[in-house]
């Protein structure tokens, strides 16, 4: 599929639910560079990438090349590279850790300056997957605010794959509700409609945009 025709099921399924507009993160990891391009061509500049070190390779030049890019990180951060994806990335949808809040919070204090910050949750309470277990959300949310003085824009998600990704996405709505946040960083390539449908806020498409992840690479296997 095209990205013109992604934009139109997002502005059609955007129209149906009678929606603000969501943002569209073009999801770039894995993809060869000669794809990146060509959706920067047709003049789209937000994407995700999920790992910072693909990206440190990747995104200086690109940003060269075009003007306004924007750049989310979709992928789990370690601290020791909280200074990389902070001078590249807009935004960070894995803040899911006590250790990484204190490090993204002495990092942004010191440069006076923050990205859009998301709260991961393992809704499917999965153990091979990042995230703050629904429990443990709310009190969290709060440390990240209180505590640490962290501006949290919303919640993200990763449904189980053999789950019903809509439950995920309605309890996920509803933690961020309850916790006063607005953001919601959860639809991707196979069920982005129903996300907006649940007040997606945030739709992170990779492979509907540039078509399947080249088989066989060993990056790009944290979501499905
Ligand atoms: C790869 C990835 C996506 C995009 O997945 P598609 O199914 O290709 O749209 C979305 N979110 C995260 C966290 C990812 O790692």
């Amino acid at each position: 599929m095209s990205l013109s025709e992604i934009k139109a099921r997002v502005d059609l399924a955007v129209k149906n639910a009678n929606r603000p507009p969501v943002q569209l993160i073009a999801v770039s990891k894995v993809q060869p560079d000669e794809r990146v391009a060509d959706v920067l061509a047709q003049g789209h500049r937000v994407f995700g990438e999920n790992r910072v070190q693909e990206a440190q390779g990747k995104w200086p030049a690109f940003k060269e090349r075009f003007d306004g890019v924007t750049l989310h990180l979709i992928g789990p951060l370690q601290t020791n590279k909280v200074k990389p994806a902070l001078d590249l990335f807009d935004a960070i949808h894995t803040l899911d850790r006590p250790k990484l809040a204190r490090k993204l919070a002495a990092e942004i204090q010191a440069r006076g300056q923050a990205p859009e910050l998301f709260i991961q949750v393992n809704t499917g309470e999965e153990p091979q997957k990042a995230g703050v277990l629904p429990a443990d959300v709310d009190a969290f949310v709060q440390s990240c605010q209180t505590e640490f003085d962290l501006p949290i824009a919303g919640l993200m998600t990763i449904p189980p794959v053999s789950e019903e990704p809509s439950l995920h996405f309605a309890l996920l709505r509803k933690m961020a509700r309850r916790n006063g946040l607005g953001g919601l960083s959860m639809g991707m390539s196979g069920d982005f409609e129903s996300a907006i449908a649940l007040g997606d806020t945030h739709i992170r498409v990779g492979s509907a945009i540039f078509g399947e992840r080249v088989p066989g690479s060993l990056a790009g296997t944290q979501a499905r």
